[in-house]
C-alpha cells in the first residue's frame, strides 16, 4: 500500500504568534517554524504502517515556500521514504492546497491520503475533505484509531458526541486526531540517513492548478488582553462581585 502523507509548515505551536502592526496577517519573522502537530501524527501513523508491513512507500508532501523543505525532511527522518514539495511563496487556501493534493494522486496513485485534521496556523479543518471531494474517494476525519483489512479500512473518529466507527473502501483519505497516537523523535541516525532520501520538487502551475483565491483576509487581530485578576476578602465578597460587578449570578 502506497500512502501519501501531508506536512505543513507552521509556526511551532510553543511561539506565542503576534499579528502584524498594520493587522494584515501574523507576523512570522524570524518565528521558529515546525511541522504542524497533526500533521506529524498522521505521518507517525504511516511509519507504523509501514513497520507493520501494511504500507510499502510513504510520500511526505509540503505545499508551500523553499523553507518548506525542512518539514519533509523532517518527516523523512521520522520514516516517509521520499518527499515531494509544491513550492509557492504564496499563502495558498485549503482549495488550491487540495488541488495540488489531487494533481499528485492522479500521478502517485497512493492508496490513502494522510493528513492532519487541521492545520494550528489557519485552523481550517477543510483540506482533507476537499482532497475526498475532488479525487472521489472514501473519507474519514478526526480519525483516533486505523485498522486496514484487505481493501477496507476501519476508522474509528471522535465525534462530539463519543466515537463512531466507519467502514471505507480504499482508496481513501483520512485526517488525524490529537489521540491517533504518540509522535515519536526523529533519531540522529534517521535524520543523517534522511538527508540521502530524494525530495522532488515542483510547482501548482506545473501541477496545473489554478490557485487564485477565493477569500479575502480583512483583518488579522490578537484576542483582548485578559484583564489582571483581583483578591476577593471571602466569600460574601466574592457573590457580591459575581452579582454586581460581573453580573454573572443574580
Ligand atoms: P487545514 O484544512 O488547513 O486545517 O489543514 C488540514 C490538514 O491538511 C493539515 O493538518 C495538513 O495535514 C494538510 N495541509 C494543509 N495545508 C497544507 C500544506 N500547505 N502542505 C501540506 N499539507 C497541508
Amino acid at each position: 500500500m502506497k500512502i501519501l502523507v501531508a506536512v505543513k509548515r507552521v509556526a511551532d505551536y510553543n511561539v506565542k504568534v503576534r499579528a502584524k502592526s498594520d493587522n494584515t496577517g501574523p507576523d512570522l519573522a524570524n518565528v521558529k517554524m515546525a511541522i504542524n502537530p497533526f500533521c506529524e501524527i498522521a505521518v507517525e501513523e504511516a511509519v507504523r504502517m509501514k513497520e507493520n508491513g501494511i504500507a510499502s512507500e510513504i510520500i511526505a508532501v509540503s505545499v508551500g515556500p523553499q523553507s518548506a523543505q525542512e518539514q519533509v525532511r523532517t518527516a523523512l527522518a521520522l520514516g516517509a521514504d521520499r518527499g515531494i514539495l509544491v513550492q509557492t511563496d504564496t499563502d495558498l487556501e485549503p482549495l488550491a492546497i487540495a488541488k495540488c493534493f489531487k494533481a499528485i494522486c492522479d500521478n502517485e496513485k497512493p492508496d490513502m491520503v494522510l493528513l492532519g485534521k487541521q492545520a494550528i496556523d489557519g485552523d481550517n479543518n477543510q483540506t482533507g475533505q476537499m482532497i475526498a471531494a475532488l479525487t472521489g474517494w472514501s473519507q474519514a476525519t478526526f480519525a483516533s484509531e486505523i485498522t486496514i483489512d484487505g481493501d477496507a479500512v476501519t476508522v474509528i473518529r471522535e465525534v462530539d458526541a463519543g466515537l463512531q466507527t466507519v467502514k471505507l473502501k480504499l482508496p481513501a483519505v483520512i485526517t488525524a486526531d490529537l489521540r491517533l497516537n504518540e509522535p515519536r523523535y526523529a533519531s540522529l541516525p534517521n535524520i543523517m540517513k534522511a538527508k540521502k532520501k530524494t525530495i522532488d520538487n515542483t510547482t501548482p502551475e506545473e501541477l496545473g492548478v489554478d490557485t487564485s483565491p477565493r477569500v479575502t483576509l480583512l483583518k488579522a487581530a490578537p484576542p483582548a488582553e485578559r484583564q489582571a485578576g483581583v483578591k476577593v476578602e471571602d466569600v460574601a465578597e466574592l457573590i457580591d462581585k459575581l452579582k454586581n460587578e460581573a453580573k454573572v449570578i443574580s
